[in-house]
C-alpha cells in the first residue's frame, strides 16, 4: 500500500486522478479531474456520515451510514425523512443524501436487540476501560471476565467489561475485589435504552435529528 500511495500522489500532495478515477465511469474532461478528485474523496467520506433509522412508528431505531441507507431507499425498504445538504451523482442522476430515514413496514424491535459481541461491548462501554476509567482507541483494549472464566465466570454482558491491557494483566486471574479493582458501573446488557444513549451522543451533531431523538 505505501508504494502504491507514493506513486498516486501528485507534487502538490494531492491525489492524482488515476486512482480516483479507477472508480469512475465514463471519459472524464482531464482539466475537470483536479476538482472532480477532490469531489470523489469528499464523496467517499460522504457515504459514511451516519444517518438516523427510523421504524415505521418514527421511533428511532438504529443509525446506519449513507451508503448503506441509500441501499435501503433504492430496495424501497425506507424513506428519507431528513436530507443532507449534500448530494451524490450517479451516471445519470443526482442524489440527495439522507440524514434520517424511516423504514416503510413496521419492524418489530427486541428488547435485547444486540448481538453479544467485542464491538458491543466496547460500544456500551464507550471504549473505556471500566477499571482506570480512561477511553482507548479499540485496539488497546480488550474483553475482561470480571469473574475469571477459571472461576466460572460466564461470557455474558453481565460478566464481560472494557478494559484496557494494563488493568487486564494487573487483575489476572482474580475478581475485582481480590485485585483490589473497582468496576465503574455494573455491567448490563445492551437495551434499546443504551442504544438511544448512543443515538443522542452520535445526533448531536445534526441539528435534524434532535426532534426524533429529544422529546
Ligand atoms: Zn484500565
Amino acid at each position: 500500500m505505501g508504494a502504491n500511495r507514493q506513486k498516486s500522489v501528485d507534487f502538490r500532495g494531492r491525489y492524482t486522478p488515476e486512482v480516483a478515477g479507477a472508480a469512475v465511469s465514463g471519459a472524464e474532461d482531464p482539466a475537470d479531474s483536479r476538482s472532480h478528485n477532490l469531489l470523489l474523496r469528499r464523496r467517499a467520506s460522504l457515504m459514511q456520515e451516519p444517518v438516523l433509522v427510523l421504524n415505521a412508528t418514527y421511533e428511532p431505531i438504529n443509525v446506519t451510514a449513507v451508503r448503506r441507507a441509500m441501499v435501503l431507499m433504492l430496495k424501497g425498504v425506507a424513506q428519507a425523512e431528513e436530507l443532507h445538504n449534500s448530494e451524490v451523482h450517479s451516471a445519470s442522476h443526482a442524489h440527495r443524501v439522507p440524514s434520517v430515514i424511516r423504514l416503510l413496514a413496521y419492524r418489530h424491535i427486541p428488547q435485547q436487540s444486540r448481538a453479544l459481541s467485542r464491538k458491543n461491548i466496547l460500544l456500551r462501554d464507550r471504549n473505556t476501560c471500566q477499571f482506570c476509567g480512561r477511553v482507548f482507541p479499540s485496539s488497546e483494549l480488550t474483553l475482561d471476565h470480571v469473574v475469571p472464566r477459571s472461576r466460572g465466570g460466564r461470557s455474558s454482558w453481565e460478566n464481560l467489561v472494557a478494559c484496557c491491557y494494563r488493568c487486564n494483566n494487573g487483575k489476572g486471574d482474580r475478581t475485582p475485589e481480590e485485585a483490589g479493582l473497582k468496576l465503574a458501573r455494573r455491567p448490563r446488557p445492551f437495551t434499546l435504552h443504551t442504544s438511544r444513549q448512543l443515538m443522542r451522543l452520535i445526533g448531536h451533531r445534526d441539528e435534524r435529528w434532535r426532534k426524533y431523538l429529544f422529546y
